[in-house]
């Protein structure tokens, strides 16, 4: 635990002078869209309140941004109806369109 870097180091004194490092856990990071990276909006980090307060209840919420989630609806749409082939489709979004077909 005092080795790795994935708590802050606080150098601090003691009321008898002494000095010493205190470790804290680093705050936590914003979520991020699993295609694009970019931050997703719509969400709070606080655990305050519901499930529906925290996040949002849209496909693939809290995972991708909506950009993304409309490029995917559009793309599964797409090979449903037969206009596009999955071959079509970046190696990044295909495992979403097929998690979308699947239903
Ligand atoms: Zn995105």
């Amino acid at each position: 635990m005092h080795r790795s870097r994935s708590r802050r180091r606080l150098q601090r004194v003691t009321p008898k002078r002494r000095s010493v490092i205190h470790y804290r856990r680093r705050a936590n990071s914003m979520p991020h869209c699993a295609i694009c990276k970019a931050e997703l909006n719509g969400i709070t980090l606080s655990r305050s309140g519901g499930r529906s307060r925290r996040t949002n209840s849209r496909l693939f919420g809290g995972v991708l941004c909506a950009k993304c989630t409309s490029d995917i609806v559009k793309a599964a749409s797409r090979i449903e109806q037969g206009n596009m082939k999955l071959n079509d489709i970046g190696i990044g979004q295909r495992a979403f369109v097929l998690q979308m077909l699947s239903h």
